[in-house]
């Protein structure tokens, strides 16, 4: 069972094909961030479930939250025995991704007493490869900081397996001409670790690295559907129709 516990609906982007960023108010009430009682409340909670896997965010980005390392580092310290959650997954656009933050998220993929599996991946949002291009799907100026930051998780992270890194990149109008540059760029970052990274247009394996070439969710979902074959045709991955249901 996925469990969503969102830390913020506020970001630091404003992506175009994301809902978030096209409405003042994600929930229609005023961006908050999740006080720590909360979240120690509902941590608490997930031991009544079973086989939960554990999500920081919903609408926002996670690591906004002014106490993102404290939320986290807690989450893992009350999961010895994964009486709490099987499964962690974090999703960014690495925008606040400095190397601490790395290292501590590191730290906890290998905390003994939970199965050496639990902190599955992060899920980095990049969605461009120039600036140019990132500023205008993006809505700002963040290219080479993310980068960066992506980049220095991998050096930090080193030869360790977890957490599992997933570039992605939202296949749409006006970025679908860099997917092969982003696919260059990243392929030989991952391949870095020692281990042979997936390339893919369906949603990765959480075995291993992937560079993940998404398929676009919008109302036209035939124009977005011909994007990605054109993205993936590009890099030399099958071309395969929707899944149902798929997104
Ligand atoms: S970074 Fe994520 S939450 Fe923020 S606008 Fe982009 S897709 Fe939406």
């Amino acid at each position: 069972m996925n469990v969503n516990l969102e830390l913020t609906d506020h970001c630091n982007l404003r992506c175009r094909m994301c809902s978030q960023s096209l409405r003042e108010e994600a929930h229609g009430a005023p961006h908050r961030f999740m006080d720590f009682a909360t979240w120690a409340h509902a941590v608490a909670g997930l031991s009544d479930l079973e086989d939960v896997t554990l999500c920081p965010h919903w609408l926002g980005e996670p690591t906004l939250h002014p106490e993102f390392d404290r939320f986290v580092g807690h989450a893992f310290a009350e999961n010895a025995g994964n009486q709490r959650f099987r499964h962690f997954k974090l999703h960014t656009n690495a925008v606040i991704f400095p190397e601490s933050r790395g290292a501590l998220l590191t730290q906890l993929a290998s905390m003994p007493g939970a199965a050496p599996d639990t902190f599955l991946a992060i899920h980095f949002s990049l969605d461009a490869f120039s600036p140019e291009v990132y500023t205008r799907v993006k809505g700002a100026d963040r290219r080479e900081l993310a980068f960066r930051n992506v980049e220095r998780f991998l050096e930090v992270r080193g030869g360790t397996v977890r957490p599992v890194a997933h570039v992605a990149f939202v296949v749409q109008e006006g970025n679908v001409h860099e997917a092969a540059d982003f696919v260059s760029w990243w392929m030989p970052r991952l391949r870095a670790s020692g281990r042979e990274p997936q390339l893919t247009g369906e949603w990765p394996a959480m075995d291993s690295d992937a560079v993940y070439l998404r398929r676009w969710n919008t109302s036209d979902q035939a124009r977005a559907d011909t994007l990605h074959a054109e993205a993936c045709a590009a890099v030399g991955l099958p071309v395969r129709a929707r899944a149902a249901g798929s997104f």
